[in-house]
């Protein structure tokens, strides 16, 4: 029998990929999807395959996801608000998203005894000042009159609620806590760094670096953290726990600013501003941010494919081939 599997969030950067690896295996694929940050034309190949099918709808619509769920064996639960710009512009969105979406979901999958796969975030590590962030780490986050802490704060309140179904009541759900993740389809809109280098160095610049760049992060490729996911779901030790998936690469944004002029060939200037500018008064970035990969190693011999070089170069290929995407029109800045 064909594996049937749910995607809320289905029309996303990491959805529309994960979509794409399942409809490859034969598995039959339904997605759920408001369009607030996802995108019609990340599913556009897809829509005319027989074994997908997809519902414009929010996952805060219950009677619509009871019955999705239904249909489903498995549920990928990737529909959230995303991306510390947008959080820190619509803190209302992202609380009742994150929040009201990820309750109705894990109730009618409790109800069904449906396969979860939680997606949550590195934001709950918060400001800690770990070397590497690793899974039973203590959360430290900001106070509640900073948006940017509410997106930890909601994804937090999500892996309690998913942690206690399975508790109580045995829900199978694996945790996955997504460090930066990167690769076609991710746009810059929403704030992400990868995305709007590239396209700033190849509109010509400037290329804008918030804060002196001295801050780090690591970058992983979004088919390796797909096909992790899928392996993942179908791992019985890694129910009830949670994982941290991304890459263990290190750059400076400074750095990364300057290894994505050189990749693309641009003449583009490297341009910093104050945090302030680029967000809010008084907004808190991570310095740093590093995941301790032991675990999702232990579980399923995770090992990345890609290293950041040849992630930067199949960004900036993606972006040269959508050359809507580099025109004025969408510039980031
Ligand atoms: N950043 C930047 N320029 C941009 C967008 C982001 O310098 O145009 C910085 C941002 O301040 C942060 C890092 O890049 O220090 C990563 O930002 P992103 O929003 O991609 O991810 P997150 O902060 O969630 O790790």
């Amino acid at each position: 029998m064909v594996t049937k599997n749910l995607i809320t969030g289905g029309s996303g950067f990491i959805g529309s990929h994960l979509a794409e690896a399942l409809l490859a295996r034969g598995e039959e694929v339904y997605v759920i999807d408001d369009l607030s940050t996802g995108s019609i034309e990340n599913i556009d190949p897809f829509k005319k395959h027989d074994l997908f099918h997809y519902t414009i709808e929010s996952i805060t619509n219950e009677p619509m996801v009871a019955e999705l769920v239904d249909r489903c064996d498995t549920i990928f639960h990737l529909a959230a608000a995303v991306g510390v710009k947008l959080i820190v512009d619509r803190p209302v969105e992202t609380i009742e998203t994150n929040i009201r979406g990820t309750e109705i979901l894990l109730k009618q999958a409790a109800k069904k005894g449906k396969h979860v796969l939680l997606a949550s975030t590195s934001e709950v590590y918060g400001k800690g000042s770990r070397e590497k962030f690793r899974e039973d780490d203590d959360m430290v986050l900001g106070p509640t009159t900073k948006s940017r802490w509410s997106y930890a704060c909601s994804k937090a309140i999500d892996e309690f609620l998913a942690l206690s179904y399975w508790k109580e009541g045995g829900l199978p759900v694996v945790i996955v806590r997504f460090f930066n993740t990167v690769g076609p389809r991710q746009v810059g809109s929403y704030g992400m760094v990868l995305p709007r280098f590239v396209q700033q160095a190849l509109q010509g610049g400037p290329i804008v670096v918030y804060g002196d760049g001295s801050q780090s992060r690591c970058f992983a490729y979004v088919t390796d953290v797909v096909d992790a996911i899928i392996t993942l779901t179908h791992t019985p030790e890694a129910q009830g726990r949670v994982f941290n998936l991304g890459s263990e690469e290190e750059v400076t944004i400074l750095e990364l600013a300057e290894r994505v002029k050189a990749k693309a060939k641009s003449d583009a200037e490297i341009t910093t501003i104050p945090y302030e500018e680029a967000y809010v008064a008084g907004f808190e970035d991570i310095h740093r941010r590093v995941p301790d990969l032991s675990r999702v190693r232990e579980a399923i011999g995770y090992d990345p494919k890609y290293n950041l070089d040849q992630i930067i170069d199949k960004v900036i290929s993606y972006f040269r081939s959508h050359h809507d995407l580099t025109s004025p029109k969408s510039r980031t800045r």
